[in-house]
């Protein structure tokens, strides 16, 4: 059985500072992993904090991990840095058509401290790419022994070793002893076909206006600017101050405008409130609904969908799908 894994930088391996390891020197670092009789391909594609990734290089690791599968590996898996990888795992999944499990890990300890959990994920990590139970369920992030849906895995924490949590669902799964176990197979949306170019991608900005407490709202027509799609983070259910309402009302007549929540779990609503700000007012002045994407992977949904050339109607439609 093989797996290929792709090496990205971050914590995983850090020292000295900066990003160092090569993939081959954290497999090296993995109590245990000669023993799963799993031959480990290892691709060192970066030496980056995550902060440096972008779409390109993501969906390049993306199909990279394509060809890898294609070519017989039982799944594939990707160390990088915690900071993005809620956005990248689910970059990745919206485009990830194989049941082979690609699995991304990462580390909140650098090696070369006490307690460093870069082995155990990247151990728990390889388990969960070989497991048939796995299969199927699309791109999966891995920490902490727990298996999440990149769909709804967030970082919650800045410096926990469980940082990662899917406030919504709970995670699908554990890794226990050699076992993965997997408690919860959700649906499943099928990849998109949209594979945009690097130029495409470079062309198509995304911008996120996030409501706070007493503002006057002219940041709003500023972010809009040379942008061809801007998501709202609105307070609890989808709100914002009513006096902003007529000037994202406006924006979403220019392009779409995507109303996710700043709280950090659940939907937003549809029609409960009506007062000027509220989610009614709102998606009644255009604006598209995130469901229950938060609004950094609504943003990233957006911007793969407008670089690829989708419609509003499309767009509508595919979040109502994904969200
Ligand atoms: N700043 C680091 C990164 O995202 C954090 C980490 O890897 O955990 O690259």
């Amino acid at each position: 059985m093989r797996v290929a894994l792709f090496a990205l930088g971050g914590t995983i391996s850090v020292t000295g500072g900066t990003p160092r390891l090569t993939g081959e020197q954290i497999a090296a670092g993995v109590p245990g992993l000669d023993g799963l009789g799993v031959r480990i391909d290892v691709r060192d594609v970066a030496a980056l904090p995550s902060s440096g990734l972008t779409f390109t290089r993501v969906l390049e690791v993306v199909d990279a991990a394509s060809r890898a599968v294609a070519d017989g590996a039982a799944g594939a898996v990707v160390t990088q840095g915690t900071d993005t990888l809620e956005e990248t795992a689910f970059l990745a999944g919206l485009v990830w058509p194989h049941d082979e499990p690609l699995v991304f890990t990462g580390a909140m300890r650098n090696p070369t401290l006490a307690g460093a959990d870069g082995p155990a994920n990247v151990l728990a990590a390889v388990r969960v790419a070989v497991a048939t139970p796995a299969r199927g369920l699309g791109v999966l992030v891995v920490f902490n022994d727990q298996v999440h849906a990149a769909r709804r895995v967030r970082k919650t924490h800045s410096t926990s070793t469980a940082a990662f949590v899917s406030p919504d669902s709970g995670p699908l799964g554990h890794v226990v002893e050699d076992r993965v176990r997997i408690l919860a197979v959700p649906p499943r949306p099928g990849p998109l076909p949209h594979r945009p170019s690097p130029e495409r991608l470079a062309a198509t900005r995304v911008a996120v206006y996030t409501a706070v407490l007493d503002d006057d709202g002219t940041l709003v027509d500023d972010l809009a600017r040379d942008r061809q799609g801007l998501v709202v983070a609105g307070f609890g259910v989808g709100h914002v101050a009513g006096a902003l309402a007529p000037r994202l009302g406006a924006v979403a007549g220019r392009m779409p405008v995507v109303l996710a929540s700043r709280t950090g779990a659940g939907p937003v609503l549809r029609a409960t409130y009506r007062s000027p700000g509220s989610e009614t007012d709102l998606l009644g002045r255009g604006l598209l609904d995130a469901g229950m994407l938060d609004p950094w992977k609504a943003r990233v949904l957006l911007r793969l969908l407008l670089a690829g050339g989708a419609g509003r109607d499309e767009i509508a439609s595919v979040f109502a799908e994904w969200g």
